[in-house]
């Protein structure tokens, strides 16, 4: 395939197998929900030797590759040989995160207008809503059937729902004056016609969910859920020479792809560090929760490693004062329609290379170490690197970088793939960087003890 350069270190490198594109194209087939993130890559961990971790049940003590899953988020760590011994040995973490602004259903989802059937969704994170407008849409999530069981997985992938746009004959100025739409009254999806019917919801689920776990669920026996709508629009290879990626979910199931790939393709008999993958859910909505940046799950789980091997809280400490941690997530590609929106003298192309994003007021927490040490990495892996910073005059989006170093007090480098329409139902990046990301990322974890 044409999307992976020759390895430029002939053989001597520690990348490992990265897959090329495609592979990224069944990720994100494969993960319409962040839980849905979760199994995806849970199955390909568990394929390359990594074992499921039990938070309620001891860890084990020795070298080897693990991976704890919690709700929409997901912990995988490899503990070389040399690390067994060595309690306070550092920590090497990429971090990124399954969730993606979207639609989610209410608890009492029935309503109905004008005898129209539609269901009554939340809007979760900063999305585009005109994207999400005349879409054939589906439903994905989870769902609790009995109070005791693990909540199961429920995808419906055919046509269900749509969010039908104004006719412009009712709307004359939108094209000159812009969309304006109401977030509670504009976005809600038809389902079917009729007058609202109190548990058609519920009926459907039990059904949906049924069919899927081949097991009849009595409506009664569903709690609640945690269910979004997603495009059914497949990702795509697109372009004149196919050298571009249009998907849902780009930002940020790519990162959590790449972090996948470069955990599972490191050797971890020359691995020199404890590599982590950390996949946090809630960053689109400031990543305050059990499962989010800004929780405790990953101080945790990287803590409790070090216990697992005999260390104390001081080997913990120490490991931590050593460590790094890369947060990647989409980067904002220049725009050809827009060019003025973007600070000048940094522009940033699709297929350009990962992207270090630069931010003074901290909204990334790239620092000028960590940028060294993370185009160190792509030099090494072959791939050439950019800058992006934003203007003066324009506010900067931010990411889990700031926050899991400020929780860890860990060194931080932003770092991501370039795209357009980021946070659309439908985003656009480039055919080659998701590989050349995956390939950073494997060269920076390979790299040696600071
Ligand atoms: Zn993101």
């Amino acid at each position: 395939m044409p999307n992976r350069p020759a390895d430029p270190l002939g053989g001597r490198n520690n990348l490992g197998p990265v897959t090329d594109v495609e592979d990224l194209l069944a990720f994100l087939e494969a993960a319409p929900s962040p839980y849905h993130a979760v199994a995806e890559a849970s199955r390909r961990l568990q394929a390359a030797g990594f074992a499921a971790m039990d938070a309620a049940e001891e860890w084990p003590s020795g070298s080897g590759r693990f991976f704890l899953a919690s709700g929409g988020a997901l912990v995988a760590w490899s503990v070389p040989a040399s690390a067994a011994a060595d309690a306070a040995t550092p920590f090497r973490i990429v971090g990124a995160h399954t969730d993606s602004p979207n639609l989610r259903i209410r608890p009492r989802p029935d309503t109905a207008s004008q005898g129209w059937r539609q269901l009554a969704v939340e809007v979760y994170g900063g999305a585009l809503w005109n994207s999400w407008l005349d879409r054939d849409l589906g439903l994905s999530g989870r769902v609790v059937v009995d109070a005791q069981a693990e909540p199961l997985l429920v995808r419906v992938e055919r046509p269900l729902l749509r969010i039908p746009q104004l006719a412009i004959h009712l709307d004359r100025e939108v094209n000159s004056g812009g969309l304006d739409l109401n977030p509670q009254r504009h976005l809600t999806p038809v389902w079917g016609v009729g007058p609202v019917q109190e548990g058609d919801f519920v009926e459907f689920l039990a059904e949906a969910v049924s069919a899927e776990h081949g097991q009849a669920i009595d409506p009664a026996d569903i709690g609640a859920w945690d269910l979004m709508v997603h495009d059914l629009a497949t990702p795509v290879r697109l372009g004149r020479r196919r050298e571009l990626v249009a998907s849902a979910r780009l930002d940020d199931l790519l990162s959590c792809w790449a972090a996948v790939e470069a955990l599972v393709a490191g050797d971890d008999d020359t691995l020199e560090v404890v590599a982590v993958a950390c996949l946090y859910d809630h960053e689109e909505v400031g990543s305050t929760s059990a499962t989010g940046a800004d929780g405790a799950l990953l101080a945790q789980v990287l803590e409790r490693t070090v216990l697992a091997r005999g260390g104390h809280r001081d080997h913990y400490l120490r490991a931590l004062a050593a460590s790094g941690c890369a947060s990647t997530d989409g980067a904002h590609a220049t725009h050809p329609n827009y060019p003025e929106r973007h600070e000048p003298g940094h522009p940033v192309s699709v297929d350009g290379g990962p992207v270090i994003k630069v931010n003074a007021n901290q909204r990334y927490a790239t620092e000028a170490t960590t940028a060294t040490a993370m185009a160190a990495a792509c030099e090494r892996a072959g791939v050439p690197h950019q800058w992006f910073v934003s203007r003066n005059d324009q506010p900067c989006g931010s990411t889990i970088g700031p926050v899991t170093a400020s929780r860890l007090a860990v060194p931080t480098v932003d770092v991501g793939v370039a795209m357009l329409s980021m946070h659309s139902a439908r985003e656009l990046c480039g055919a080659e960087d998701p590989v050349r990301f995956a390939q950073m990322l494997s060269a920076w974890l390979a790299a040696p003890r600071p």
